[in-house]
């Protein structure tokens, strides 16, 4: 089953710019999919649209059922539930421990306490940081701090996970690390990833689907495929 279906979507900025150009795409539920090309390719463009933070000029965008142009800006929580979010820049906020940063969007939603403690200590189980629950961003290395943003997006269990960059921070080393935990998360829960990189050896290494950006077009969708130089 689809997870996600993109029908003649285009983005069109207000300055004229069209970043995505006539994208069909569809994404099964449970893949883990790589979105690479240069910059300006359209890769951010098209994470946005997947969460409403930018709506499409033309065609259908559906995620999880949820037809994504359309819905009012009102009901835009309904999809926000559905899916977690990982950015490159980690976004944390540093006057609050690790536990605090992970439970943060569960309180939010009224979530019972025993819930929360059990969820955030899964989620962080899942990342391998149980051990930092106590500290604050700033005592951890930039590699804990992205496992800690992505403990925060999955402790809710979404269905599709959206990654822009999650590796653009870090050495190799932690790239590998956080790839490895996003693998297990996609084995152990199910969860559906989408990740846009450019960081070309993580997914030669990985052997995951990749989808093709450039210009704003897509030029190749392969099964298990590697970062061509016809991405550049
Ligand atoms: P990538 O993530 O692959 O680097 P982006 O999606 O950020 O690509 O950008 C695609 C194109 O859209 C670029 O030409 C960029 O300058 C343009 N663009 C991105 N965001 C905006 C915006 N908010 N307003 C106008 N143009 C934008």
């Amino acid at each position: 089953m689809d997870l996600i279906r993109l029908k003649n979507v285009e983005k069109k900025y207000k300055n004229g710019v069209t970043a995505i150009y006539d994208l069909n795409l569809a994404i099964e539920k449970g893949s883990f999919v790589f979105i690479i090309g240069g910059s300006g390719s359209g890769k951010s463009t098209l994470i946005k649209m997947l969460y409403r933070e930018e709506k499409p000029t033309k065609g259908k965008i559906v995620v999880g059922g949820l037809d994504v142009g359309k819905i009012r800006n009102s009901k835009v929580y309904k999809l926000r539930r559905k899916l977690g979010i990982v950015f490159q820049d980690f976004r944390l906020l540093p006057k609050l421990t690790v536990f605090e940063n992970v439970a943060f969007a569960l309180e939010v939603i009224g979530a019972p306490k025993n819930e929360i403690r059990t969820k955030v200590l899964k989620a962080l189980e899942d990342v391998g940081l149980k051990n930092k629950v106590h500290n604050y961003p700033d005592q951890l290395s930039g590699g804990e701090q992205q496992r800690v943003a992505i403990a925060r997006a999955i402790v809710n269990d979404p269905k599709l996970l959206l990654c822009d960059e999650p590796t653009g921070n870090l050495d190799p080393d932690r790239s590998l690390e956080i790839m490895k935990v996003l693998e297990q998360i996609n084995k152990s829960r199910g969860t559906t990833i989408l990740m846009a990189t450019h960081d070309r050896e993580t997914v030669n290494k990985m052997k995951k689907q990749v989808i093709t950006l450039k210009d704003g077009h897509l030029v190749k969708f392969k099964q298990k495929g590697t970062y061509t130089d016809e991405a550049i």
